[in-house]
């Protein structure tokens, strides 16, 4: 497939990069001794659970807002969200003082919920099983003139989510592999963009949750699959279908997708608490879950892995942490 038909460049990463600083938290790298012998490899992750709102979404909603018109800023903007892209629109619009309404599922989170509410955005709710939460947002822009921000499937919302990795890049240099979740991709694009520019052997793997592996569907058929909701307690990438926009990146650039069962995102999320004393959620654990299964031999290499939010209720992280079984 042509470069050309790629709807981000690794120039649109480096502009939103400009455009989040001093906006987004260049966030922390760490590493871990445990993790290192777990795998015999270098893990470098980065812990996009400490970026604002929780998780990487503030980048690419902050980066989308920042390119609309005047015009389009004082109308203000829509967004549906299972939860983080819900929190990262309605906190980058206030920063920007554009007004926000958010479509949100009935089951979302209660804390995604209340935070999204918290930062001053008007609320939605829909019925995830009988509504269609896009034909919802396509009728309150039609009706308010808002522009509506996708939470992946948008050329500067996959920009700004590609800026994580170019971080990473910037701070560890050279890495032979790359691990990134996925749900709709926009994270896994964007980070891909960035690793073909600016580490091109470095080997890029998405993961998604065994239950809903719709990209690697898609990928190993050659066009988009959708799938049904799938039922995972990874409910960032509870998507049905990888992006349109997304898609011909991550099929560029990205070598294979790879899946975790929920059982491994609950044994990483406890390896997280007890050995990093950090609170990751389940899709956030999507990458490292992967990268510490042993399935792709990672031994000796230098190994990028993102960790891609931290928000979870209370009462679930006590659920899953007791499920979680250590890992050896
Ligand atoms: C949204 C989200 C994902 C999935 O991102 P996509 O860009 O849709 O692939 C993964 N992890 C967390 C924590 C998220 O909020």
């Amino acid at each position: 497939m042509p470069l050309l038909t790629m709807a981000v460049s690794a120039d649109d990463v480096r502009e939103a990069a400009k455009t989040l600083q001093g906006a987004a938290h260049r966030t922390p790298v760490l590493t871990s001794t445990q993790a290192n012998a777990i795998t015999g490899a270098n893990l470098f992750f980065k812990c996009e659970n400490y970026q604002r709102v929780g998780a990487f979404k503030f980048r690419g909603a902050y980066n989308a807002i920042s390119h609309l018109t005047q015009e389009q800023k004082k109308r203000g903007v829509v967004a549906f969200s299972s939860g983080n892209h819900a929190q990262a629109m309605a906190l980058a619009a206030r920063e920007l003082e554009v007004p926000v309404t958010i479509v949100m599922p009935h089951d979302a989170p209660a804390a995604k919920l209340a935070a999204t509410r918290g930062y001053g955005a008007e609320v939605i709710i829909y019925n995830r099983q009988k509504e269609d939460r896009e034909a919802i947002a396509a009728d309150l822009a039609a009706k308010h003139g808002l522009s509506i921000i996708p939470p992946y499937n948008h050329p500067h919302v996959i920009a700004g989510q590609g800026t994580s990795a170019l971080e990473l890049f910037e701070e560890v240099g050279e890495l032979d592999f790359l691990f990134v979740c996925t749900g709709g991709g926009g994270l896994l694009s964007g980070c891909a963009i960035a690793a073909n520019h600016l580490a091109p052997d470095c080997r890029v793997f998405g993961v998604e949750p065994e239950a809903g592996n719709d990209v690697q569907q898609s990928l190993r058929c050659g066009e988009r699959v959708s799938i049904p909701v799938p039922d995972t307690i990874a409910d960032g990438a509870q998507t049905q279908c990888v992006g349109e926009l997304t898609f011909p990146i991550i099929r560029n650039f990205v070598e294979d997708i790879l899946t975790v069962s929920d059982q491994q995102l609950c044994n990483q999320m406890r390896f997280f608490m007890e050995r990093m004393k950090m609170v990751v959620e389940p899709t956030g654990c999507l990458a490292a879950a992967a990268a510490m299964s042993g399935n792709i031999d990672i031994r000796g290499a230098r190994v990028g892995i993102i960790v891609s939010g931290g928000n979870v209720d209370a009462e679930s992280y006590g659920d899953f942490i007791k499920r979680g079984q250590s890992l050896s």
